[in-house]
């Protein structure tokens, strides 16, 4: 019985975390959307406005609401990780990219300089990047997690549902064409599944209505460099689906 009501607590404490969290996050958007609409025309300005400055104005509000939503995870104390990072990574990259990279979480060197994928397994990924004719500069990287977990454990449930929601928001603001999800995390968290990367991988899914391609993580390949020839096989479809616009 006592179990029970510890078991019970401990849910009660997990719900109401996520409440608050959900609430803070609701919190940073409602100012933001103030501003939207702070920006409203007179009638007749609104007459003279064309559908192109109307998509600049609305991608200038998004760049805007990125750079609001980057403000509020830099101060994030949602979950445990805020106790043991050095940095928030909140990702990096173009935010009108084609092409989005999710990862799983900040490791040792990324933590060290709040950007994602800075180490060994960055400079992998920047292979692949370069091997696909984009730079790094073309595309936006960010990860499941913005805080590193301690000795790179994996992510605990409770840190991937607090922290999902500023990826979720991230890739609502960059709207890409399609996503990359690098490992497992990346593509169960975005797909909500338990699915195996073995079996996601290489093949299309759908991410609201958002086209995405899991494949492995480049940790994964640098431990597993026989696994290489499958990713490769997985961003040259990437390439060419962004060929086809
Ligand atoms: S991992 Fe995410 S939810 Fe947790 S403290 Fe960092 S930014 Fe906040």
């Amino acid at each position: 019985m006592q179990k029970e009501i510890s078991e019970i607590r401990n849910e009660i404490a997990t719900l109401t975390k996520g409440i608050k969290a959900r609430l803070e996050y609701e919190k940073s958007f409602g100012i933001t959307a103030i501003k939207r609409t702070e920006q409203t025309t007179t009638k007749q300005e609104e007459e003279k406005t064309t559908p192109t400055t109307a998509i600049k104005e609305n991608k200038q509000s998004d760049i805007e609401l990125l750079s609001s939503l980057k403000e509020n995870a830099l101060k994030c104390t949602l979950c445990g990780l805020h106790q043991t990072r050095t940095n928030v990574v909140f990702g990096e990259g173009n935010p009108n990219a084609d092409l989005m990279f999710v990862g799983e979480a900040p490791g040792y060197y990324e933590d060290v300089k709040g950007l994602p994928f800075v180490g060994k397994a960055g400079e992998l990924l920047t292979k692949i990047i370069n091997a696909i004719d984009f730079k790094r500069e073309d595309i936006y990287i960010a990860n499941i997690l913005k805080c590193r977990p301690p000795e790179n454990r994996n992510p605990k449930p409770d840190e991937i549902a607090f922290c999902y929601p500023y990826l979720e928001k991230q890739i609502d603001l960059i709207k890409p064409k399609i996503i990359c999800a690098l490992g497992t995390f990346a593509a169960q968290s975005l797909l909500n599944t338990t699915e195996s990367i073995g079996r996601l991988r290489g093949k299309f899914h759908d991410y609201h209505g958002t086209k995405l391609i899991a494949t492995y993580h480049p940790a994964y390949l640098l431990r597993n460099p026989e696994e290489k020839r499958k990713t490769w096989e997985d961003v040259q479809k990437v390439r060419d689906y962004l060929k086809s616009f």
